[in-house]
């Protein structure tokens, strides 16, 4: 494999460290082009100096001239905003873009990155969730591959490999249930912020976490799998399996079920887009399976977890109410975190703003962040009226 060269976007967060931990296990293979994040710039700065990073960006461009100083007497040239990040990502110097930011964010570098027609590691899924028909079409446009990095789709992307070409008549789509699978509606509903934040199976950043908690998470990775392998949605299937150990599975019309199985570690998939078609040697922990002895599964509850049934009727109606669903979710998950709205407050919000958006059948990239910003302000007033009556 010839050396690539990589631009991750949110290096500081979750997904961005693993991607660190997998080119640090290979830094024969791999050389960091480009790190950004949104404002953590003593941890940027650190990452910098580690892998030699060419370029630097801050998104929080009152932290340049922390970062500055902190980088002082290396080569890592530093930038700040949003705008340098989109501009970077283009560079002749990338070959891949790790597209690790949080939330809708992460849309426009990757707009940008798609543009100049670079292979995509995409984590950011509420890039496909806001606007999955516009980055695939410009992925197609601009030869431009998305590689899936959450862990569900680099599974079924793995699992597909075994195609040859066939129909797949199903996708089953696991999920792990998130901490509350076992309790009851009402002990959910009073579920502080702190019991939602522990994930039993995978260490993730606060919002995915939330959204695990909710199970938006898998509704937003049944909206991902419907673009990334442009599969209808009726062929979609999630199943709850609270080991995660089976990270997804792919159906044939002979009834035959491929899956694919590691440990849960964030680190596995990572590797896979950075190396593909290669895999790499990785010093993850390898499966037992005498150890895990069974392995459960269960039929989703969507009266305990409204946000998944939430993502099915957006998918249905389509257009640009993904995008209302996904920005909704953004402003009630972070009123959650901070102590502002109750558990079942965050679908209610979701739910009212899909209700009340202006529908827009084929929206344009203009259209969506226009709905995503007026989603925002109707979520962050529903939010705001929900404060007052608690
Ligand atoms: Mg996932």
């Amino acid at each position: 494999m010839e050396k690539r060269r990589i631009a991750i976007l949110g290096s500081t967060g979750s997904i961005g460290r693993q991607t660190l931990d997998v080119i640090r296990e290979h830094r024969d293979l791999f050389e960091v082009e480009l790190l950004t994040c949104n404002s953590s710039f003593m941890t940027l700065a650190a990452q910098a100096r580690e892998f030699d990073a060419n370029n630097v960006v801050i998104c929080d461009e009152t932290r340049y001239k922390a970062l500055y100083d902190a980088l002082e007497g290396t080569d890592s040239k530093v930038f700040a905003g949003m705008k340098s990040v989109c501009d970077l990502v283009t560079s002749d110097r990338v070959d891949i873009v790790v597209a690790s930011m949080v939330g809708f964010s992460g849309l426009a570098p990757t707009i940008a990155a798609l543009k100049a027609g670079k292979v995509i590691a995409l984590a950011n899924k509420e890039t496909l969730v806001a606007a999955g028909s516009i980055v695939m079409e410009l992925s197609r446009k601009f030869n431009a591959p998305i590689l899936p990095v959450d862990s569900e789709h680099s599974a079924i992307f793995q699992c597909l490999m075994a195609s040859q070409g066939n129909k797949v008549s199903k996708i089953h789509l696991t999920a792990s249930g998130g901490p509350f699978r076992t309790w009851t509606k009402e002990q959910i509903a009073a579920a502080t912020k702190d019991m939602a934040l522990k994930h039993p199976n995978w260490s993730m950043g606060a919002k995915i976490t939330i959204d695990s908690a909710t199970m938006m998470n898998k509704g937003f990775e049944v909206i991902e799998a419907r673009w990334l392998f442009d599969t209808p949605v009726e062929k979609i299937n999630v199943v709850v399996h609270p080991e995660s150990v089976i990270h997804s599975m792919v159906e044939f019309e002979d009834g035959a079920v491929i899956a694919q199985m590691a440990s849960p570690d964030m680190r596995e998939p990572i590797q896979f887009a950075l190396g593909f078609p290669e895999r790499l040697p990785l010093s993850n922990k390898k499966l037992n399976f005498a150890e895990l002895g069974t392995l459960s599964f269960f039929e989703p509850d969507l009266d305990k977890f409204p946000a998944l049934g939430l993502a099915f009727k957006a998918m249905e109606r389509g257009g640009n109410i993904p995008c209302v669903l996904n920005a909704a979710n953004e402003s009630a998950v972070a009123a959650y975190l901070r102590d502002e709205i109750p558990f079942y407050g965050i679908s209610d919000i979701a739910a009212e703003c899909m209700e009340r958006a202006a529908f827009i059948a084929t929206p344009s990239v203009e259209d969506i962040f226009a709905t995503n910003s007026s989603a925002r302000a109707l979520a962050d007033s529903l939010i705001l009226e929900m404060k007052k009556k608690s």
